[in-house]
């Protein structure tokens, strides 16, 4: 089966209806140990110094992995997708844009759905029915989310992993449902954690490997991850159609649209206090004066660069963060 690479979450339906295998770069790129390998090697090629180390990371993740075709998202997502799928094309790779209408008008969204479709050669019918059997596995991630913040038993970094991990269902989304399975029941098993703080991660997921344990090391808990289960698509119904279910992906709509749900979740999930990730380089950092203008709570703001541990000024400033927000509780 031909491996697609991604560039984020598109409608992954597509390519498990045409019997393509959906390979989200970013989580290469993360999960592997040379990042910086990767950067490296992207910037040998010429890709600037002072450029997101995301965008460095996928060009590299995809020529190591011998990527032959790749979906880039051209709107609602990157502002450097575009040049970065020039040079992959350049490099002879199979460019196929999609882009996320940012009017969020049903017609364009399905003129960008029925070209993918066509490009890969499957009918929407086809698409529906592959659809409708994800619905069920979104809904034991959603389940995975319940834990985390309504049972208050799963860690913050299980529910960013499984959450996040639903742009391709690591390529194949029955042995990904096993493997969530066990590990649903293994949480099931453990006792409620108490007395931590609430933490409610947002902004794009992170590139540092150890974010969740540091905050937990201090006495905090992730209980929401915004972009991540943005990523799962779990809050439509079964038959709603594929172009309203991308209608209401939150993610690529911008920060205002964003921002009506992430109020939503600080309240229904009791959350003392915002970590805003941003990424060096990354025109979404000045979202964050939305952000901190908009939020009625206590945010902190990091900034990650390269992949690898949380540096040590973050970690104080994250243990300063908690510090705080136990004293509000006392
Ligand atoms: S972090 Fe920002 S600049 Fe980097 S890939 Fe994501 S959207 Fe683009």
């Amino acid at each position: 089966m031909e491996r697609v690479g991604l560039t984020t979450t598109i409608p992954v339906e597509i390519l498990f209806a045409a019997g393509a295998t959906p390979v989200d770069l970013n989580n290469i790129f993360v999960t592997s140990n040379k990042g910086k390998k990767y950067i490296e090697s992207a910037e040998l090629e010429g890709f600037p110094r002072n450029l997101c180390s995301w965008i460095k990371g996928l060009f590299s993740v995809a020529i190591d992995n011998n990527i032959k075709q790749i979906i880039g998202v051209t709107e609602g997502d990157c502002s450097n997708t575009k040049a970065l799928l020039e040079v992959w094309e350049m490099k002879g790779l199979k460019i196929h844009p999609f882009a996320f209408p940012q009017d969020r008008d049903i017609k364009n969204i399905k003129r960008e759905i029925d070209n993918l479709a066509k490009n890969f050669k499957v009918s929407i019918a086809e698409v529906e029915k592959v659809k409708k059997d994800l619905h069920a596995i979104r809904k034991r991630v959603q389940y995975l989310d319940e834990l985390t913040w309504k049972h208050n038993k799963a860690t913050g970094f299980e529910n960013h992993l499984y959450q996040v991990s639903c742009s391709d269902f690591n390529g194949n989304y029955n042995s990904f449902l096993a493997e969530l399975e066990e590990k649903i029941n293994e949480i099931e098993k453990r006792p409620t954690k108490k007395g931590e703080i609430r933490i409610g991660y947002i902004g794009v997921p992170p590139i540092f490997s150890d974010i969740y344990h540091v905050i937990e090391e201090y006495g905090g808990r992730v209980v929401y991850n915004e972009v991540q289960r943005a990523f799962t698509l779990t809050g439509f119904h079964r038959d709603t159609s594929i172009y309203e279910m991308y209608l209401d992906f939150t993610y690529p709509y911008g920060i205002d649209f964003r921002l009506k749900d992430i109020e939503k979740q600080i309240e229904i999930r009791k959350i003392d206090g915002i970590i805003h990730y941003t990424q060096a380089f990354c025109y979404r950092g000045i979202e964050d004066i939305i952000v901190k203008n908009s939020l009625n709570l206590p945010v902190l703001t990091i900034e990650g660069d390269l992949p690898g541990n949380v540096d040590a000024r973050t970690r104080l400033r994250i243990e300063s963060f908690i510090d705080m927000l136990k004293d509000f509780k006392i």
